[in-house]
């Protein structure tokens, strides 16, 4: 039972841009802040040679807390149409250190749960607060219905495309993708948990950030150049609604968040053998992601050839990025002079993007 169609493709992709603070080395060296927002859309560039001007739906500047991006990035819809049955997809983008962690989960990724819980209330991400949200919406919804929701939750990463469990690492090995783009892709083997709490999520959140940690921890901060992507399934058993048929019917929405791997370039010179594929199968996923979501937001694009197939992220998401997805890019950005590239870099691709 496939939602109703999205409409104006405007709709699907909506592209923010948060900038944070300068950290204390920024601050040390005295570096310049070479972003300045101009109203509730617009960031300028003042760069070494050149002024440059981008627009996007909404700028959250330095001084922006983590309950205004909750709340003014677009997310509410996200987790509103992930129950109605689309596929709804947040990314955050940007160099390592730019604070994509931050705001999807918090300061310090796995950390903030051993903060003291009135702290941690207020540090959590985006994605706690999504959880927190749909719990909330699912309650209500709950009132006018009687057919009850399951949610589905797998937590997977990325990296140098080989993929590893996040929930249960103990028996991942790389795992395998399966499927293809008309029926769908899936990984196999996958660990997936039925949850019923909020308090249940958060738990694999954290355990799957704490998994995370330590593999980069082993393997020489791979976390920066490695995607973590949490899939949470919603599914109502609706074959009561209005249908005679005896037929089991479900409607399944799915909210997925995607931590991307760092964007920045990483100096050949510094890259050799096996680093050198590292590199290479991060830009190439970042690079066929771009091209693909901006194919999604234009209908010309859509019907020719997308290239899902050329990464195993784009693989995992082709759902997402076709048919019924709809798509949140948070694009994070330094404010110093010294990621002037990387920054300007950042918001092209953003642009591209939307
Ligand atoms: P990334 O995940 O992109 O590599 P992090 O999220 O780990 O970057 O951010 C790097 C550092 O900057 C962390 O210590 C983080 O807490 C801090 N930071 C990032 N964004 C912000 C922000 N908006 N406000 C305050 N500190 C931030
Ligand atoms: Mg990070």
């Amino acid at each position: 039972d496939p939602p109703e169609d999205l409409g104006p493709d405007k709709d699907r992709v909506r592209v923010v841009v948060r900038v944070r603070p300068m950290n204390n080395r920024e601050l040390e060296r005295n570096e310049r802040s070479i972003l300045h927002g101009e109203g509730e859309n617009s960031v300028t560039v003042q760069g070494a040679q050149h002024n440059r001007r981008f627009t996007f739906d909404t700028i959250f500047a330095i001084e922006s807390t983590q309950e205004e991006v909750f709340h003014y990035s677009g997310i509410k819809r996200l987790v509103d149409m992930s129950i109605d049955g689309y596929i709804a997809t947040c990314f955050a983008y940007g160099q390592t250190g730019s604070g994509k962690t931050h705001t999807m989960i918090g300061p310090g990724g796995a950390n903030i749960f051993r903060m003291d819980e009135n702290v941690r209330i207020k540090c959590f991400g985006l994605v706690p607060r999504a959880i927190n949200y749909l719990f909330q919406r699912l309650r209500e919804k709950s009132q006018e219905t009687t057919t009850p929701y399951y949610i589905r939750v797998s937590y997977c990463e990325i990296y140098n495309e080989q993929i590893h469990d996040l929930i249960n690492p103990a028996h991942s090995q790389s795992l395998q993708i399966r499927g293809s783009v008309e029926d769908g892709f899936y990984v196999e083997n996958l660990f997936q948990t039925y949850i019923e709490t909020m308090d249940e999520l958060l738990t694999i959140l954290e355990e799957g950030e704490l998994n995370r940690a330590m593999a980069s921890h082993n393997l020489n901060d791979t976390s920066s150049r490695s995607h973590a992507m949490l899939s949470i399934q919603i599914e109502q058993d609706i074959s009561g609604e209005g249908t005679t048929s005896t037929e089991q019917m479900t409607r399944q929405g799915k909210l997925i968040f995607v931590d991307l791997a760092g964007s920045e370039k990483v100096k050949v010179s510094l890259s050799k053998g096996k680093q050198l594929t590292e590199t290479n199968n991060i830009n190439k996923s970042l690079l066929t992601l771009g091209t693909c979501i901006s194919a999604l937001s234009d209908p010309v694009k859509r019907a020719g050839h997308i290239p899902y197939r050329d990464s195993k992220l784009t693989r995992l998401l082709a759902e997402s990025l076709g048919g019924h997805g709809i798509t949140l890019m948070i694009a994070c950005v330094s404010p110093a002079s010294s990621c002037e590239n990387e920054s300007l870099s950042t918001l092209r691709y953003a642009n591209r993007a939307k």
